[in-house]
């Protein structure tokens, strides 16, 4: 059976049922004014699915207000059926594909797959590691930087830093530099200091690592992959996911959408099935991060 048989996928009004059940935990909750206790739901065979009334106020509203779906006329079941597919699809899916399956237009497909990284991000604000457990941290290289000359070094490209705990999850970030002022806030803040550091010798990370409780690095150049436990094996498998889906799914992506697609991996990867998540609790995972990011046509650098 398809996961994408579930009635939710396919009936507009078990739609809504979903994602309310998911976004109103304790039952529906006006937008306009916070009532709770005075809300009722408007039925009849003209009124659009998911709609309430709030008597206390007196206005009208859907759990789509505040959220990712606002102004969107695209139907509830279709962008589950969107969440659905990004959250199972591990080097992502192409706005193309997602235009052919769902049925609406190249641009709503697109549009619908930035405004779903946006429920992505973020992350839940814990520091990775900790007493005992193993951070690794290093970069990656794609595209090229705007304006940039192409050469034979990794100076053109885009940068992203990633840090992946051993055996949990993971951060990653666009950076225009990879030195010691941009890197090691970035690093002080999502690594908990009590964590073992494992690195490459590149030398921005020889001067951060004394901040942790142990650092210790491989030297790839001199052909060394690993001391034992002292390896990047981990954030290698990270990257190589990143990059087969930038380079096979995502081709052409400018500067200024590189983070949502990092985002989007990164998400995938924090919510991976060694964690206990499936393609339905990756996508319920998603449903909960779209509320109080919406993202407008102007945001996502779309022409109109
Ligand atoms: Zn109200």
């Amino acid at each position: 059976m398809s996961g994408l048989s579930a009635p939710h996928f396919h009936d507009e009004e078990k739609a809504y049922e979903y994602v309310e059940a998911r976004l109103w935990p304790e039952g529906p909750v006006c937008p306009h004014c916070g009532g709770v206790d005075r809300v009722g739901k408007l039925k009849g065979k003209t009124t659009r699915a998911g709609l309430w009334k709030c008597y206390q106020c007196r206005k009208p509203f859907t759990v789509k207000i505040g959220t990712i779906f606002e102004d969107s006329k695209v139907p509830m079941r279709k962008w589950l059926q969107a969440m659905y597919l990004i959250a199972g699809s591990k080097k992502g899916i192409s706005s193309n594909q997602l235009h052919r399956i769902l049925g609406v237009t190249l641009k709503t497909a697109w549009f619908m797959s930035h405004r779903i990284r946006e429920a992505m991000s973020g992350d839940d604000g814990w520091p990775l590691g900790g007493l005992g457990k193993t951070v690794e941290a290093d970069e990656t290289f794609i595209g090229t930087e705007p304006g940039r000359e192409v050469k034979k070094s990794f100076y053109h490209k885009m940068k992203v830093l990633a840090l992946v705990e051993r055996g949990g999850r993971s951060r990653a970030v666009v950076v225009d530099s990879l030195t010691v002022p941009e890197v090691q806030p970035i690093m002080l803040e999502n690594i908990s200091r009590f964590s073992k550091l494992r690195t490459d010798e590149a030398s921005m990370y020889m001067s951060i690592g004394r901040f942790f409780y142990d650092h210790q690095s491989v030297r790839h150049k001199a052909g060394e992959y690993g001391r034992g436990d002292a390896h990047t094996n981990t954030i290698e498998g990270y990257f190589s996911i990143f990059k087969r889906g930038m380079k096979g799914v995502y081709q052409h992506c400018q500067k200024k959408h590189l983070h949502r697609y990092v985002n989007e991996f990164n998400f995938r990867y924090s919510h991976r099935a060694a964690l206990d998540y499936n393609d339905t609790g990756r996508a319920d995972a998603i449903l909960k991060g779209v509320i109080g990011k919406r993202l407008t046509y102007q945001q996502t650098g779309a022409a109109a």
